[in-house]
């Protein structure tokens, strides 16, 4: 009990530095200097008001110096990580004393600023890459399935090259762009060769239920851009904590009765 309270405020506390990444990585800020402050007055935010969660329900989601809304992402993204980093114990067996912990909750990271960037901004930043692929293919190798997350990497990333190269054949325009492209790669590097196609599948199957809502619902037209990063950062996700079994489901279900 005091092990999974442990955990979730680490996971809490990360998430309020990850919405910091998701601000300011995609716009190139640094992300050491200036300290946190509330976008619209620029105001900086004191130690009190910067508690991950707690903060953010005090406050009722306003600048204490202005009064402008804060985004409800501030508080989603720290809720998320806690209850993210809670499932991974349960799902793949790490205690807090295993590295696997670290690496799985690093990847976590990863996708959830991936998702939020690229929702916000329509960008991907480079830095998740650069940082994940090596860090996944590191988590690889100590498990011994280096090989299987090169090929990983090289599948995922010529595979959406091949689907953006074909997208922009056949609609005359990008309908990938090359952060998705990329992003491939890194899941990849983490899902091994069979997991980073069924996380892509998920994100496409994702993308398209999301979209048909989104147009029947008019908050979209047809022919508007509609981010691809944030379905693949969540196929990602799902095919990592329940991939096995999401394939053995499938292969008894749909393939084994012919
Ligand atoms: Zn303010």
């Amino acid at each position: 009990m005091v092990v999974n309270i442990f955990i979730f405020i680490l996971g809490a506390v990360i998430g309020s530095f990850l919405n910091v990444l998701i601000y300011r990585l995609p716009r190139e800020e640094s992300i050491v200097y200036p300290s946190s402050h509330c976008p619209n007055c620029k105001k900086a935010i004191f130690w009190y008001d910067n508690i991950p969660i707690v903060s953010f329900i005090l406050l009722r989601g306003r600048c204490r110096n202005c009064g402008n809304p804060i985004s409800p992402r501030y508080l989603l993204v720290e809720f998320m990580t806690g209850i993210l980093f809670l499932l991974i114990g349960p799902i793949f067996g790490f205690g807090i004393w295993d590295f696997g912990f670290y690496f799985a909750a690093f990847f976590i990271c990863l996708l959830i600023v991936a998702f939020f960037s690229d929702l916000e901004t329509e960008i991907i930043p480079d830095e998740i890459m650069i940082l994940g692929i090596p860090f996944g293919l590191l988590f690889n190798l100590l498990k011994g399935n280096l090989q299987a997350a090169v090929l990983g990497c090289a599948l995922g990333y010529s595979f959406l090259f091949l689907i953006s190269l074909f997208g922009r054949s056949v609609f005359k325009k990008d309908a990938l762009g090359y952060g998705d492209v990329k992003l491939a790669a890194l899941m990849g590097a983490w899902l091994l060769y069979d997991k980073v196609l069924l996380g892509v599948f998920l994100g496409y199957l994702i993308g398209a239920v999301v979209s048909i809502i989104l147009l029947s619902a008019k908050i979209k037209k047809f022919g508007d851009y509609i981010p691809f990063g944030p379905y693949l950062a969540t196929g990602a996700f799902l095919a990592f904590f329940w991939g096995p079994q999401i394939i053995s489901y499938y292969l008894t279900n749909f393939i084994g009765r012919y």
